[in-house]
């Protein structure tokens, strides 16, 4: 006889991605092209920052 567990699986983890993520104000510069961001957007489970500049660059900053 089956078992409950083999009928209906594992269940899915669950993933949480905005939680992990804080939207930050202030002034990143890009690292490609020097223009100035106003928004960045910070990732608390990985430390770090990132921001993308009017021009597409994306800038990667490492906190931890
Ligand atoms: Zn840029």
């Amino acid at each position: 006889m089956p078992r409950i567990e083999d009928l209906i699986g594992k269940k899915p983890k669950k993933t949480v991605v905005t939680e992990d993520k804080i939207e930050m104000g202030g002034a990143f510069t890009c690292q490609t092209c020097s223009k100035v961001v106003s928004e960045a957007e910070y990732n608390r489970s990985e430390y770090f920052i990132t921001w993308t500049c009017p021009d597409g660059h994306i800038s990667k900053v490492q906190m931890g």
